[in-house]
Order: C-alpha cells, then structure tokens, then sequence
C-alpha cells in the first residue's frame, strides 16, 4: 500500500468515535479523492453458470454501501468495478422493526435470520428471543461456515450471524457466543474480547485450541495457515483503515476462508464484510469511503473468480443501509476523480443495492425487504 504512504503524514489524528465504536480520519481533504491506481476488472461473472441450484452461498455485506458509495468507486477505478460485472441486481429495503434508519446489528439478523427487530439487536428478534441464523443451519447440514471482517469479528455485522444478545455493545459475550457454534473460520480484529483482556479477565483462546482451531493473530500468518478450523484474530480491536494501512488484510483472509471451506464436499456458508465503507460515510470522508470501496471490490472480484471457477456457488452483495446520505457533486471518469458532500453522520433510510452472480442470482431482482435475502439463500439452497 505503498502509494497511500504520504497520507499518513497529512492525517495525524485517528480516533475511536464513541457511539458505535467507529474509526474517524482527519485528513486535509474529505471532500475529494484522486485514484491515481485503477485495477484491472475481469470479467468472470461471464461464465455460465452450471448449477441450477447453490451448493455454496458467498455473501458480501458492504456496510453502509448505498448507490452512490458504489458509483464513487465505479468513477475512482475509471469506470468499472466487479460489481459492475454481476448479471443480476434490485434494491433492498433497510428499515428495522422499530425504526425507518436501522443499525447494522438490526440490519445483519435480517439478513441472517430472515426477521426484522430492534436496533441494536444481534441473533435475536424484537422480544429479544434468539433467532436461528443461516450459519447455524448450514452448521446443522453439515455445511462449513466462515465470517471475515475488517472490523471486530465480535462487531455487529458478523456478530448478528452467530451470537444471540439483545445489544450489540456485549462484545465478551458475544464472543463466547462464538465457542457455543461450530464455525470453520473466522478472521477479523477483536482479539481483546478472546484473551485475557476480556472484563471477566478469562481468555477463551486455550477453549478455542481445544476445540481444534488454529489461532493467528499477525494478518502476516494467514497464508501460510494450514489447519481445517481457523481463528483469525489479527487486530486487538478494529483493523486499520486502508488509509492507515491495512494493506490486504480482507483479500488475504478471504482466500484462506475459500481455501479452508472448499475442504468441505456438502458446501458452505461465507459472510465477508467490507466494514469500513460505512466508517468512511459516518465520518463523512470521500477518500476514506472511496478506498474502502476499492479494497471491497477487489475481494468482490475474487469471489466471483472462485465462483466462476467452481460453478455452484451463489455469489450475493449488498449493503444493511446507506451512510453518510452521501452524494456525488463533482469529479472525473477519465482521472478517477470523486467529489461528494453528505446530509448527516448517521446512516440513512435510502433503499441499498442488491447485486448477485451464480445458481439463484435470478431471484435477487427486483425491490426486496432485507429479510428477503435470507428467504431467497433458502430457496437458492433448496433447503
Ligand atoms: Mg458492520
Ligand atoms: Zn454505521
């Protein structure tokens, strides 16, 4: 990440935000970025599909990722995105139980339960009763399963697919949650809610040995990862921003989850969550959405070469909701120039795009609730 060096110079400051436990950048600039290294997108999603139904469902959630999140990549990268490249797309709708603006925990059980509750709610529905996720099915199929972050693994998004608490700040428990599941592969930051940082001063590593996973803690490490069960957790809190250098943190654990699922002939379940793009549009950041977005395509790209390769994997993208109410009001395709303005730090009630590749991809067409996705993994499973 070379070429993001010299902004570390112009952006001391990197603070946790309280609210959400989010990471702000002051940069000299948010209004504008300059991509001065597009990447080449091929086009993978070309391939026929062979399956007429899923055997392996891929979900990619860009957090706060609305329609002009994407075309601010889209014009970064001079025009193109492998996003751009999936046959089939709609919208989803994000509103949550309770409120018209939902958070990411109200909007990731929707996704990964098929039901609309509270915000703030992880795994559990709007009287707080556990709900039964997606990965817990696949686990109970014999399928394998996988969550990968570039925040905590313990942070709302992946939290909402395997722990059951009614808020999302119970990071200690929802970790314990995780030793509770028979999940493959998790990668992501949130060390410190597994060893003996934790408030209760228990560190659940040595139960996750015994349990069989192999534990690495240096992004480093990932690949040269050799175990069938594998516990990422290569940040004490949050990765880094990609401005502050990241690097490929998301690519690289991506790859090893494929590697370490594929193992498995029944299938497997795999959420993959650009966290940050909703960072970048709560701290009203254009570079800091923009490169966000790039990092997340090129895992997006990825995938689909997986897919296209493997030929029954269902490949899904979309957002819980939209942040920042970001809009796009100046810039340049042919330069890779984005400038935008925003309506608030929060997140917003806009609808989300949905787009999709692989056996099933045809069904997420169209203006769909959120917990439609879940219903639609359902039916492309044949479950
Ligand atoms: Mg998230
Ligand atoms: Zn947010």
């Amino acid at each position: 990440m070379k070429k993001y060096l010299f902004l570390i110079f112009i952006i001391p400051a990197f603070v946790q935000a309280q609210k959400y436990n989010y990471t702000t950048i002051d940069s000299l600039d948010k209004s504008k970025f300059v991509n001065e290294h597009p990447y080449e997108v091929r086009d993978y999603a070309a391939t026929p599909v062979r399956a007429k139904k899923a055997k392996n469902i891929i979900f990619l959630i860009g957090d706060g990722m609305g329609g002009s999140h994407v075309y601010a990549g889209l014009i970064a990268n001079r025009g193109n995105l492998y996003l751009r490249t999936m046959p089939f797309s709609g919208f989803n709708k994000t509103n949550s139980s309770d409120k018209l603006i939902t958070d990411s925990a109200a909007g990731a059980t929707a996704f990964s339960a098929g039901v609309k509750t509270h915000n703030g709610a992880i795994g559990v529905d709007s009287a707080d009763v556990p709900v039964r996720t997606i990965l817990e099915m696949a686990e109970e199929k014999g399928l394998s399963s996988g969550l990968v972050s570039t925040s905590r693994i313990t942070h709302a998004t992946p939290a909402s697919f395997i722990a059951h608490q009614p808020s999302r700040g119970m990071y200690d428990e929802i970790a314990a949650d995780f030793l509770k599941t028979d999940i493959d592969v998790f990668i992501g930051g949130g060390r410190s809610n597994f060893d003996s940082l934790r408030k209760d001063g228990h560190s659940l590593l040595p139960e996750l040995k015994a349990k069989g996973y192999e534990i690495i803690t240096d992004v480093n490490a990932l690949q040269d990862a050799k175990g069938d069960k594998i516990a990422g957790l290569v940040g004490e809190g949050h990765l880094k921003p990609v401005l502050l250098g990241r690097g490929d943190m998301l690519m690289q654990s991506t790859r090893l989850a494929l590697k370490v699922l594929s193992r498995n002939e029944n299938g497997f379940f795999l959420m993959v969550e650009g966290s940050q793009i909703d960072w970048g549009g709560h701290d009203n950041n254009v570079p800091y959405i923009v490169t966000e977005m790039l990092d997340f395509d090129q895992v997006i790209g990825e995938v689909l070469k997986f897919a296209a390769e493997d030929g029954e994997t269902l490949v899904v993208v979309t957002a819980d909701h939209e942040t920042g109410g970001f809009a796009i009001t100046g810039g340049s395709i042919e330069q890779g120039i984005v400038e935008g303005q925003f309506t608030t730090h929060s997140h917003t009630g806009v609808m989300v795009p949905v787009f999709a590749y692989g056996p099933g991809a045809d069904l997420f067409t169209g203006i769909m609730e959120n917990t439609d996705i879940f219903n639609k993994f359902i039916e492309a499973l044949d479950w």
